[in-house]
């Protein structure tokens, strides 16, 4: 069972919403505009809604009007005040020089005044007010720019961190500073989670969307207040007074006004009172903290919506919390936006003065007030989960269990790749190419794993591999030995081989700097089977690694994984990457019962895995850190791979690479589990033993 927890995103469908917009379309489907009684049917509909609305947001003598969404209800509301300003302009009357908007305010804000204030011609300054560390504006700004500003915009509650603002004292600032300025509050985030008593203030615009309240999407409201200017976005057949036009949509009007009655029942089934929700935030936030040792908030929970949490943990990546989350069937969101190599601040957490690695690390976590104790203890249940898997797999900021180091891991950092080389039996390892900014990480995987460093290499001789050794030392004096005489490289100056039990690693100086580290397996003899190199610099050392043998390299951002000496002269043939979509699953398992299908996720989703149960087939554990170790097997068997990961990136990362080796069979699950066509049904994870 999916646990949902992005409400600040959008919400499901509330079961009596969906009955009423049922209901709307096929029985009561008249045209509002109609006269006949079937259209009187759809006003009567139109008008009850509405009066809901009103009463509950206490909109006295203001108009309230049905949009397609909130944003929409902004466009309005901006062009409605920038478009009386210009009249005033024109007809010779001071208008002030400035917009003034929230730093925090969600992008439809700004981007609608940029755009407005561009087709209008006004061309005053877009300017936003600063926000302290609690997310809260800066009201002495306020106060003193405001008797300069034509329009103000100002959020009740951010969408990112749930802060509530003090429009309290923001209208009193207005007040102070003596503005004319209209003022718009966006009421999305606050609607049904904190009163708003709209006809008791000075607020001119108001708008709301109703899919973040269990309404459908497409539906929204527009608070106007009495004598505040309006200009329609939208013209035509004279709908909503002419205020706007287009046939209404009765749909979503009526499941609008079920969730508006259920927030009006005084019984209150459907929803919670703010004090449960409160209780509620403060299970999930108890949840939160034994899971993620060292997690912080990124807003105050005592100034925030009771439904809202974001959080930032040291050492783990908002990616890698996002998908280890997404393993256990829980959905939350990133407060960034993130891309396949960097993760991108966000601006709200930005604006409000966070360190960048919190701005850039943040989860949000979203609750809807429709939520039950159920629910909530199957989301702390799940959140205990991941603190239990991140544990296990050596990923917490405490309390790690011991690991078993196998083989070859990368860590991956903005496109540089970082090697652990690890022998389980001769309990060493190596080290190559480690950046200082991975030393929590990989001090993290060295200490669970325990194994004596033998050495740490750098295959270009940079200063920062050599910093990053410095500092491995400095946290781990008893794996890594401080004063062992190495090179300028790294490599210690007694040895001319490193043994590592079953493998070895060679080095040969390049011409210019840098060495290829050229491991083998079995006795000194053997031919190397993987080389650590610049693809480039390997055709100069085409005859010591051979045409065939893996060339793992310093640098991937193109994601490929590895190459060979062959690829690289243009000898060796690509082939084609296949794909396959969900619908397909089962037929290509029944074709291809010799099939192999590898999970390509890490081993902290792997723990709290979901995979589709499919009858006969076999299925490995391969996660793309450790997929060097499994490409010589799989290119010398040719036996069909299906690749598969939760949505599709890296499974095809998995399969490109090896059709671009020359593996003819090489399969990726499009768009991933997520996109399955029914929920998958949960197997066992697939098993650890087959990693090599
Ligand atoms: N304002 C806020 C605070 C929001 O959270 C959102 C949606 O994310 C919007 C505006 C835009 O709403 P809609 O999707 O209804 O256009």
């Amino acid at each position: 069972m999916e646990i949902y927890l992005d409400a600040n995103a959008t919400t499901p469908v509330l079961p009596q919403a969906k009955a009423a917009a049922i209901q709307a379309m096929v029985e009561d489907y008249g045209n509002p505009s109609s006269v006949h009684s079937t259209g009187l049917k759809a006003r009567a509909l139109i008008d009850g809604v509405r009066a809901r609305a009103q009463r509950l947001l206490d909109t006295g003598r203001g108009q309230l009007l049905f949009v397609s969404g909130a944003t929409e209800g902004i466009q309005t509301a901006v062009l409605s005040a920038l478009h009386a300003l210009r009249e005033r302009r024109e007809a010779g009357e001071a208008i002030g020089s400035q917009l003034l908007y929230g730093a925090t305010e969600h992008k439809a804000v700004p981007e609608a005044l940029k755009h407005w204030n561009a087709v209008l011609g006004l061309n005053l300054a877009i300017r936003a007010i600063p926000v302290n560390l609690q997310g809260q504006h800066d009201l002495d700004f306020l106060r003193r720019e405001a008797p300069q500003a034509g329009l103000v915009c100002t959020m009740a509650a951010n969408n990112e961190t749930g802060v509530v603002s003090d429009l309290a004292g923001i209208e009193a600032a207005l007040e102070a500073s003596g503005s004319a300025a209209f003022w718009m509050v966006d009421g999305v985030q606050a609607l049904g989670k904190i009163p708003l008593r709209l006809s008791q203030s000075r607020i001119d615009y108001a708008p709301f969307s109703g899919h973040k309240l269990y309404a459908p999407k497409g539906i929204g409201l527009l608070y106007v207040r009495n004598g505040a200017p309006f200009t329609p976005l939208m013209a035509g057949g004279g709908q909503e007074g002419a205020l706007r036009s287009g046939t209404e949509n009765m749909s979503g009007i009526a499941a609008l006004g079920a969730v508006l009655e259920a927030l009006e029942d005084p019984e209150g089934k459907t929803f919670r009172s703010h004090a449960e929700m409160s209780g509620f935030r403060a299970r999930l936030a108890a949840a939160l903290e034994q899971a993620f040792p060292g997690l912080v908030y990124n807003a105050p929970l005592a100034q925030s919506l009771p439904t809202t949490l974001n959080f930032s943990v040291p050492g783990l990546s908002s990616r890698l919390l996002q998908d280890l989350f997404d393993a256990a069937d829980v959905r939350v969101s990133g407060g960034s936006a993130c891309s396949a190599a960097k993760a991108a601040p966000s601006f709200v957490l930005q604006a409000m003065g966070l360190p960048d690695w919190q701005a850039a690390g943040a989860v949000r976590l979203s609750i809807g007030p429709a939520v039950d104790e159920a629910f909530i203890a199957e989301a702390c249940a799940r959140i205990q989960a991941c603190g239990e898997s991140l544990r296990r797999n050596c990923m917490s900021p405490t309390d790690n269990l011991p690991t078993v180091g196998e083989g070859l891991s990368r860590f991956m950092l903005e496109g540089a790749c970082c090697y652990v080389l690890a022998d389980a039996a001769a309990q060493r390892c190596v080290l190559i190419d480690p950046l200082p900014e991975q030393l929590s990480r990989l001090a993290q995987v060295l200490r669970c794993q325990n194994y004596p460093i033998a050495a740490v290499l750098s295959s270009s001789g940079a200063a920062a591999h050599g910093e990053a050794r410095a500092l491995l030392a400095a946290e781990l004096p008893d794996l890594l030995d401080a004063a062992a005489e190495i090179d300028a490289l790294g490599w210690p100056l007694t040895q001319t081989e490193l043994d590592l039990g079953a493998r070895r690693l060679r080095r040969v100086l390049l011409d210019g700097g840098g060495q290829a580290l050229l491991l083998s397996e079995g006795g000194p003899a053997q031919a190397c089977c993987l080389a650590f190199v610049d693809p480039q610099q390997a055709l100069a050392l085409a005859e010591q690694i051979g045409p065939q043998a893996l060339i793992a390299p310093p640098n991937d951002l193109a994601q490929l994984l590895a190459s060979t000496v062959a690829l690289e002269r243009g000898e060796a043939v690509a082939a084609p990457l296949l794909q396959l979509s969900g619908e397909q699953l089962q037929r290509f398992v029944d074709a291809h019962p010799d099939a192999l299908l590898i999970d390509v996720r890490e081993p902290y989703e792997q723990f709290l895995s979901q995979t589709p149960e499919l009858a006969g087939v076999a299925l490995q554990a391969m996660p793309l850190s450790r997929f060097l170790n499994a490409i010589p097997g799989w290119l010398a068997e040719q036996q069909p791979l299906l690749f598969f990961c939760r949505s599709g990136n890296r499974s095809r990362q998995a399969a490109q690479a090896l059709a671009r080796l020359g593996h003819g069979q090489a399969w990726t699950l499009a768009g991933g589990l997520a996109l399955l066509p029914d929920a998958p049904i949960v197997a066992p994870a697939a098993d650890p033993a087959l990693l090599v």
